[in-house]
């Protein structure tokens, strides 16, 4: 098994990115990176230090310098990751409503990206990596070995969206959640610096329809077939 290896998925918000990146990452044997905890825990620090989250000189160096631990779960409540800010552990508090409304605007600011997009390179740099955001196969992973465009209908992400929320036991309005994604879409596509797009590359996937087992299946397939035919390449090439 090639020790190296880098997945890139993109895809609008609630597309099933995370859940799927996991899965993935667990049969690959690799270390699954959610690329929007990053830019949450900016937002997250930005609101509760009352600091303005459309300003790029404040916040780049927080991003630059926040202390950020992305760990196992420490608790069995439906968590992928523990997610602690200076200790603090803020996992839910980066899932509410008010981060999922304010998150796109210091996500847009060129500052704050590429202090994440450094840090996110150097935690794939010689690492078996899946990685999840909205960037990664265009402008974080550009070589990525396989890159997955992973999208649903704002309907079927909203109503996921809000099944989470209740199994949490939050309350959850289906159209609000939507009118907040197709917002943050619009948001997410139509920024200057890496707005969310496929790369020319990546493979597309429509989740709609599909269980999480079947797109790990199909995207473990993808990856085998791709990592044999780059070693024949090679073999072919010496
Ligand atoms: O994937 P998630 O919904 O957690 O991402 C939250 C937000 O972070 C996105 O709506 C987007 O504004 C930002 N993001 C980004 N680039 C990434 C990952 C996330 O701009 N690579």
């Amino acid at each position: 098994m090639n020790a190296q290896l880098a997945i890139a998925i993109d895809g609008p918000a609630g597309a099933g990115k995370s859940v799927f990146g996991a899965a993935l990452a667990s049969a690959l044997q690799a270390i699954c990176i959610d690329s929007g905890i990053v830019y949450r825990a900016v937002t997250w620090i930005a609101i509760t230090r009352g600091l303005d989250p459309d300003h790029d000189a404040t916040l780049g160096p927080v991003a630059a310098s926040m202390n950020l631990q992305i760990i196992p779960p420490t608790v069995q409540d439906g968590r992928q990751f523990t997610i602690l800010i200076d200790g603090e552990d803020v996992t839910w508090e980066l899932r509410t409503p008010d981060i999922d409304r304010t998150v796109s605007r210091p996500s847009a600011l060129p500052g704050v990206r590429s202090a994440v997009t450094e840090q996110l390179r150097h935690l794939a740099r010689g690492a078996r990596v899946v990685m999840v955001g909205r960037d990664i196969g265009t402008v974080v992973l550009p070589d990525a070995d396989v890159k997955f465009y992973v999208t649903a209908t704002p309907e079927t992400r909203a109503r996921r969206r809000a099944d989470e929320l209740h199994a949490r036991g939050q309350e959850a309005v289906v159209a609000d959640i939507l009118r907040s994604i197709i917002e943050r879409d619009a948001r997410d596509s139509g920024r200057v610096t890496a707005p969310l797009r496929p790369a020319d590359d990546a493979i597309h996937l429509e989740t709609d329809n599909l269980t999480v087992d079947a797109e790990v299946a199909f995207a473990l397939d993808v990856v085998q077939r791709t990592l044999r035919s780059a070693n024949a390449l090679e073999t072919n090439d010496v």
